[in-house]
This record gives structure tokens, sequence and C-alpha cells, in this order.
């Protein structure tokens, strides 16, 4: 909050509010000395101007944010020293009249005063609450009445004073305690800090104080004017000196505080300011105390209005709340769409009673999920995730057109309504547009980053004819479709079975792997210049007994959350080494690369597993390469550093997998202790159709060879591909092309064939079977 203070010059502000209180405190010692009269007088106004110019000068040099205050406050304190100018000779002819113009300055001066500390205790942003002022007001009424009874009361014969001189009389303290209820309310509104307010208080505490108190015992202990004389000074000097002090930036400055919920402080104190009327009356009456009716009629109906006031105003409130909490419990506070609640409301309103006898009506229910929003979470933060959500939503929004309704109902997840659209084929024709928005990127905190998405169908009456059947059966669909290629799936019955697929293998995955179902495969990895083979990279396979041969996209993503990739990796890691301890005591000097996934760079007790398999298995650390993705390494950037650092000290070689398909830069990675980049294969299987993609290879290998790295080209297909990674400078390839990815078995036979082919390459070709 204290944004706007420089912090520079606040000694030096410091420093001119103790000067100038310094300084007006000798001049006002020294007035005090003269004797009684009208010099005196003078000189006294004369310090109180001090004050009021302090007051003026300290705003135009600590420029506040809000200014009205601190002047209104100079307004009301000029008008004092006015009217004290104005009264001084009055009383040299004796008692002056009372009451008398003045008194209507004084008063003025003193409403000003209480205006202007109300102003800088209210100035909120947002939209301006009448309560504060009513109970000020209320609670002035109150007390001014009680206190006027009493002062008239302890007049023996009082009343002789007429009707304005008692009211007059009643105003005085009545307007102290509104001037202390606005300073309350400047503490409670907010916590205000500094120096500044402390002398404000101050300042409002010597008005009120003498007002209240010392006019009160001046009677009792004869005190003299000096005594009075020196508390108004008091005020004035501290307000002079508050206004000039910088902190008073921190009480000017608009403040965010939420509407004020119904206080019960606030409330009590009301009450009982309300029932002071009353009981003073009771208490007048018991001791036998004439009742001026009219005073108490007119009290009566000001504090009635008041309060009546106050309670439409809290009625008003209560409806705006309860109405922003309907909204908020309709919405979904980061989209801004309706939620999962408010979607199932509005479903079940358009199907309408199933049993009312009329032709049941036709809508579609697609739920439609984001993919990879964890990912995104975690490796680009979760506002890029909600930004995410918002674009999704929007897109959505923009698809479902005028009569649909959008919603998110999950994390990930959005449900879109389609009115009318009762036919499976035309839900399906919405839902692959709907899938197909997801193909164009998205731009998030300005990198361009593209998801997929996968919507699920369910259409009533078809599928259901409630809405959370539609509901249930929808999400059904939507799991299938997460496991579809197509990514789009509409409601069958057969998916109530339960199981997903994905939940079935993961319980079968520990399993497989004591089954040896799990298999590895190798591919050759070839060095470009002299086209000899001199490592395989490892790819995990599972030869399913009933759903056949499966890729690792089929069950490391559902593993990698689930935590069984923790025993995937290790497991092959274990037959990667065994592998390679063998070929290496068949004479094969070949390097193994492992895939990691990014649980393994997190979890701490991965580079011990590595260690000790790598001596379990009696395999040189240099004959390990682990591969990972640039975005792997951006989840936890600290701790990834961290484990890669371990990795790479124990002399295994690490790379970068899918390189330029993340969204980190060469210059992030050259912070990882990386020796090798592999160039996705999306780049290098398109690179002699598209010059972009060559370029963006070119420019990757020049790259790379300043910093250090040799690059390796997956995905090459052909030899003529081949050829040209070779005139670019590439150091390695990979690829259909050159060796699809085998067993373990069938590697020697490849490795024969490949180094006996590439060196002549435009001679032989390579055999079918390994070929794309
Ligand atoms: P990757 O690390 O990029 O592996 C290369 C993938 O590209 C392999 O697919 C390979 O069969 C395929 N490939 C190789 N040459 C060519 C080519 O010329 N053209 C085409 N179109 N594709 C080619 P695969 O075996 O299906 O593996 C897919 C991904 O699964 C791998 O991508 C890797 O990220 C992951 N993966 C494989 N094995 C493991 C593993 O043991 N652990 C982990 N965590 N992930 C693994
Ligand atoms: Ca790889
Ligand atoms: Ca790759």
């Amino acid at each position: 909050m204290v944004a706007g203070v420089d912090h520079t010059d606040v000694p030096q502000g410091t420093r001119a509010a103790r000067r100038f209180l310094t300084a007006t405190a000798i001049l006002a010692v020294a007035n005090l000395a003269q004797p009684l009269g009208l010099g005196r007088d003078l000189g006294h106004a004369a310090v109180a101007a001090l004050g009021v110019a302090a007051v003026v000068v300290g705003v135009r040099r600590n420029k506040p944010q809000l200014t009205a205050g601190w002047y209104l406050m100079a307004g009301g304190l000029g008008l004092w020293v006015i009217a004290g100018v104005l009264y001084s000779p009055m009383t040299l002819g004796g008692r002056p009249p009372f009451p008398s113009v003045l008194d209507g300055v004084f008063l003025l001066g003193y409403l000003t005063l209480a205006a202007g500390v109300i102003m800088l205790a209210g100035a909120r942003r947002v939209p301006r609450d009448p309560a504060t002022l009513i109970d000020s007001l209320v609670i002035t009424a109150g007390v001014g009445y009680s206190s006027w009874s009493l002062i008239v009361g302890s007049r023996r014969g009082g009343g002789d004073a007429g009707v304005l001189a008692e009211s007059v009389m009643a105003a005085y303290p009545s307007a102290a305690i509104l001037t202390l209820a606005a300073l309350a309310h400047l503490f409670t509104s907010r916590r205000p800090t500094g120096a500044a307010v402390g002398l404000l208080a101050g300042a409002v505490g010597a008005f009120v104080g003498t007002d209240v108190l010392l006019q009160g015992l001046i009677v009792h202990l004869r005190l003299g004017p000096t005594v009075i004389e020196t508390g108004y000074l008091l005020g004035f000097l501290l307000c002079g000196a508050a206004a000039l002090h910088p902190s008073m930036r921190i009480v000017s400055q608009r403040h965010d505080a939420p509407p004020r919920s119904i206080e019960l402080l606030q409330i009590t104190v009301v009450a009982v300011a309300v029932a002071l009327v009353p009981v003073t009356t009771t208490v007048q009456l018991l001791q036998g105390r004439p009742v001026r009716t009219w005073a108490l009629v007119l009290t009566f109906s000001i504090v009635i209005g008041l309060v009546l006031v106050r309670m439409l105003s809290m009625v008003h409130r209560l409806r705006e709340q309860s109405a922003r909490l309907e909204r908020l419990a309709d919405t979904d506070y980061i989209t801004g769409l309706e939620n999962r609640r408010r979607f199932a409301e509005r479903l079940a309103a358009s199907l309408g009673d199933p049993d009312d006898g009329r032709p049941p009506a036709a809508e579609a229910v697609l739920l439609v999920a984001v993919e990879r929003l964890t990912e995104i979470n975690e490796t680009l933060g979760i506002r890029a995730g909600d930004e995410l959500l918002t674009a999704v939503g929007e897109r959505l929004l923009a698809e479902a057109g005028a009569g649909g309704i959008v919603a998110r109902v999950g994390g990930d997840t959005f449900g879109v309504l389609l009115p009318g659209v009762g036919s499976g084929p035309q839900a399906a024709a919405r839902a692959d547009q709907i899938r197909d928005l997801f193909v164009e990127p998205f731009a998030l905190s300005g990198l361009s980053v593209s998801v997929g998405g996968a919507v699920g169908i369910a259409v009533a009456p078809g599928d259901a004819r409630t809405a959370p059947e539609l509901l249930i059966r929808a999400d059904l669909a939507l799991v299938a479709a997460r496991e579809r290629r197509e990514r789009v799936a509409h409601y069958a019955e057969q998916m109530e079975s339960g199981a997903t697929l994905t939940s079935q293998l993961m319980t079968e995955l520990r399993a497989a792997m004591e089954d040896n179902q799990v298999v590895v495969h190798y591919q050759p990895q070839v060095e470009l210049l002299t086209g000899r083979v001199y490592g395989v990279e490892a790819l995990v396979r599972w030869l399913h007994p009933e759903h056949g041969l499966l890729g690792p996209a089929a069950f490391v993503p559902a593993a990698e959350h689930t935590g069984l990739i923790r025993l995937l990796t290790q497991y092959v890691l274990d037959r990667s080494l065994t592998q390679s301890a063998l070929w290496r005591a068949a004479g094969r000097d070949l390097s193994v690369s492992v895939n990691l996934s990014v649980r393994n760079l997190l979890d701490p007790g991965f580079v011990t597993d590595v260690r000790r398999a790598l001596e379990r298995h009696k395999v040189g650390p240099a004959s390990l390469e682990l591969e990972l993705t640039e975005t792997m390494a951006m989840v936890d950037p600290d701790r990834s550093v961290e484990v890669l650092g371990a990795l790479d000290d124990l002399g295994v070689l690490l790379s970068v997998d899918d390189y330029g398909t993340g969204y980190s830069s060469l210059a992030y990675l050259q912070r990882l202790p990386v020796r090798r980049l592999k160039i996705d294969r999306s780049f290098v299987t398109g690179l002699l159709g598209d010059p972009a993609s060559a370029a963006i290879v070119r420019s990757t290998v020049e790259l790379a060879r300043h910093l250090g790295l040799t690059i390796v080209a997956e995905g090459v297909e052909d030899d003529e591909t081949y050829l040209a990674l070779r005139d670019m400078g590439c150091d390695a390839a990979q690829g259909f092309g050159l060796g699809r990815p085998v067993a373990a078995e069938a590697i020697p036979a490849m490795i024969d064939h490949i180094e006996l082919r590439l060196p002549g390459l435009d001679l032989r070709r390579v055999p079918a079977q390994w070929r794309a």
C-alpha cells in the first residue's frame, strides 16, 4: 500500500514535521506568557493559522492520492481561526452574547473537520456504502440528545436559555462525538499505519478532549483559559504536523477494502446510542426534571428515520450479497463460464420431465477434455494453464453458437449442450468440429502451445432421458474417446462395463513385467560420417496376450500417471544393460539409450537406482545414454538440474529427446549437463520437401556445434534424407530408413547389414523387412 511513498525523502519530510512542531510550540508558549487580552488572542489565532497553513503546505508537498479530505479539514480549522479572531473583541465588553452567529461558524468548522476525516476513512474503490455515515449520525443524535438533556437538565431552572441556545449548547458535544466517530471509522475501515495517522488522532483527541472534558471541568476545577488554549493549539499543530509528515500519503490512499460485512460492534454501538434517548428521558422523569417534548419528538423522528434508512441499506446489501453468492455458486472462476452445477440444472431444465407425456427433447451433451493440461500447469505454470482453459472456453463458446451452452464441468473438462441435436451422426459431426478447434495452437504467455482435445458424446433421448444419466454416459464416452486415435467417442452400452482399457492395463502391467510380456526393442543409431552403428535406443513394447503388441503410447502415459513408471524405467534399464553386457561379451561395443519419464527426474532415488544397475551389470557409465525431453526438465528445473548433475557426475551421457517440440531455447538447455540433441522427427522426415524444416535442422546443427553438443536426427526414413543430413554436418541418425526397432536377437544381423550398406550408399538398398 505504500507504493506511492518515495523512501528517499521520508527522513526529510519527517524532519519538516518535527521542525514545524518545535517552532510553533515555542511560539505558542511565548504567546501564552503574554497577559490575557486581544493581543494574546490574536497571537493564539496566528499560531493556529500556522497549523492550517501547514496542512495546506503538507498536502502540496506530499501530493497524496486523495487531497479533498485534508482540504476539508484545513477548511474546518480555518473557520475556527476566523471565528476565534472575531470572537475575541466581543469578549472585551464582558460576557459575549450566546448563542451568536459565531457559534454557527464554530459548529460549521466542526462539521467540516469531521467531514474531512470521514472522507479519508471512506475512500474506497468499491461502491460507497452509506451505512457508516448513517451510523455516525445516529450516534451523534443519540449522544447529542442525551448530553444536551443533561446540560440543560443540570441547570436549575433550565429552559430559560431558549430553544436555540439549548440546541447550540447540545450541538458542541454532538459535533465532538461525530468527529470522534469519524476518527474511529478511519481506524476500523482499514489498518492505517505511519506517524501521520497518530498525529491526526492526537489532533482530533486534543480538540474533542478540550471541548468535552475541559469545558466541563473548567467549571469545577477553575482551570484558566491557558489550559483550554493549549488544548486547542495542540490540535491545530498536530494536524499541521500530520499533513507535513510523508506517511500522510498512506492514510490518503484509496483502498480496496471489500464491502464491509455487518459488524457486531458497530451495530451494538448504534443500538446503545438509540437507547440513550429513552434512557435519558426515563432518568429525567425519575429525577423530576422537565422533559422537552419537542426535542424528544424531534430526536426520535430523526433517529427512527436514520435507522429506517440504515435498515433499508442493509437489506439492499444483503440482497446484493445473496445475488453475488448465487452468481458465484454458478460460475467457474477461471473461465467465467457456468460450472458443473449450473450446467446440470440447465440440462435438466431443457430436458424437461420425462414423465409428463410430452415428446422427449432432443439434446446432445458433449464433454470435451483438454489434454495435457497437467503438463502445461507443471511446465508453464498454473497461470498458463488458466489461460489455456479460458482460451478453450472461448473457442467452444464460438463453436456452440447462440443456442448452445458451454460450461466448465471439471478440472480439464468442458460441457457443451446442443439443444435440438438429437441424432448420433449430427452430434458426431459437431464433436469432430469441436475436436478440430484444438488444431490451431494456443498462445499462452507469449508461447504457442499445441494441445489436443477429446470429445465424449451422449444424446437425448437415444442414450438417456434424464440429466444425471446423460452426463454419466457422456463421461463414459469421454473416457473411451481419450483412448481412441480419433479422440471422439459416442456413448455405447459396452462402455458401462466399468473398467476402462487403461485402468485394466495398469492393473495388468506389473504382472506383465514379471511374466516377461514387456519386452524391449532396439533401434540402431548410426554415425553419419562413417556409417558405423555406435549404439541403440531401447524402446519398450508389451506383448499383450489379448491386445497384441502394444506400443509405448498405449501404456507409458498411464504408467506415468499411476506411478508405475518408476518400475517400468527400472525394468527397461535392467533389460537394456543386460543386453549391452551380452553384446559386449560378443565383441560388439554398443551404447544403449534409455528413455526417461518426468517422474524419474523428480525421484530422489533415481540416481542411486542407475548407479546400482550399472554396477550390477558391470557396464561402464559411458555406455549408457539417458534421453529426456526439454519439457521434462522444466517441470521442476531446480530438482531436475540436481538429478541431471548427479547423473552427469556418474559419467552417464544425457541427451535431449524430441528437440524442437518443446518450448525451451538452446540457451536454457545449455544450463543442463546434456551432451546430445536429438532433433525431433517432425523436422527430419519432411526435410527434403520443406525448406522451413531444412532451415531449422541446419541452424540447429550449427548452433549445437558452437555449444559443443552432438546432434542426432530422428526419423530418417530414406537414404536421401540420410545424405542431406550428412551434408549439413549432422553427427548421427536414427530412423526406419536405417533400421526399425527390433528385438535384441535381430540386432547383430541388422548392424552388419547397415555397416555393409551405408558406406556405398547409392549402390544397395535396405532390405524390405527393415524399411518403412
Ligand atoms: P521416442 O523416444 O521419440 O522414440 C522414437 C520413436 O519413433 C519410436 O516409437 C520409434 O519406433 C519411432 N521411430 C523411429 N524411427 C522412425 C522413423 O523413421 N519414422 C517414424 N515415423 N517413427 C520412427 P515408439 O517405440 O512407438 O516409442 C514412442 C515413444 O514412447 C518414444 O518416443 C518414447 O518417448 C516413449 N518410450 C519408448 N520406450 C520408452 C521407455 O522405455 N520409457 C519411457 N519413459 N518412454 C518410452
Ligand atoms: Ca527417445
Ligand atoms: Ca524422439
